[in-house]
């Protein structure tokens, strides 16, 4: 729920039109905004305004934060949830940027998690963050990893299942989920999901959220029980995107 401060807030940042200089930042930095339809890219600049002006950016570690990396970090954000209708990333207030990997007071990665849930916080380096979108197909994404971490605790849990649209989705998702991620987790042979996934469930979220916008097609074709669960919680279909931006649509 949106208190009235952030109702004001989030109104204030989708005032106005988009600023023509984020376009150029997108077009020469996130390759799929060009592949974008028309609806689409106009819901997913909605969405990128709204963050990139409600969160708060900080560089960490002797970076210098520029408008560059506020808009393609935001651009992650919004590419996961242009379709959702409603808020997203409400708990999250504060995005800790990094010149390139870091080191955290505690040691991994987990640490930064944690903190993510608790205080609304996501660390990111902005050397991984770009290699990310320089190869959009390789199903590895450091920014809509992080993210849909993000999305996953907004129910409080950090634990692979984000909120559903529905209440009916949750037994669905349980059983879909659980034998992916357990097959992942058997799997001997290179799967369309990165291994890392088999950490535990909410990393298996994560990186099948990867898969998904960068390597739908394979997904749908390997996983499609999974990449059918993913269409209807992200509700989008980018498999379909990309066969109707190549023609024809089988
Ligand atoms: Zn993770």
């Amino acid at each position: 729920m949106l208190g009235i401060i952030d109702w004001f807030k989030r109104r204030a940042a989708a005032d106005g039109p988009f600023p023509e200089e984020w376009r150029l930042i997108l077009r020469e930095h996130v390759p799929f905004y060009e592949g974008m339809g028309d609806e689409l890219r106009e819901r997913f600049e909605e969405k990128l305004k709204v963050f990139a002006r409600t969160k708060e950016f900080v560089g960490a570690g002797g970076l210098e934060l520029d408008e560059t990396m506020k808009v393609v970090i935001s651009a992650a954000a919004a590419r996961l949830v242009a379709n959702i209708p409603g808020e997203h990333y409400e708990r999250l207030t504060e995005i800790v940027v990094y010149p390139s990997h870091y080191r955290h007071p505690g040691d991994d990665d987990k640490v930064v998690f944690g903190e993510a849930h608790t205080f609304g916080t996501v660390v990111l380096s902005w050397d991984a963050v770009r290699a990310g979108f320089s190869n959009e197909r390789d199903g590895h994404n450091t920014a809509m990893h992080e993210l849909a971490h993000v999305l996953d605790i907004e129910d409080g849990r950090f634990d692979g299942t984000p909120e559903l649209h529905r209440f009916a989705a949750y037994a669905p998702w349980a059983n879909v989920m659980s034998e992916a991620y357990l097959g992942l987790r058997a799997a001997k042979r290179k799967q369309v999901l990165r291994s890392y996934g088999a950490t535990n469930e909410a990393e298996f979220f994560a990186v099948a959220t990867e898969a998904f916008f960068e390597k739908p097609k394979q997904l749908r074709t390997r996983s499609p029980e999974l990449y059918a669960l993913l269409v209807e919680y992200y509700m989008t279909d980018p498999a379909a995107e990309l066969d109707a931006r190549h023609g024809g649509a089988r």
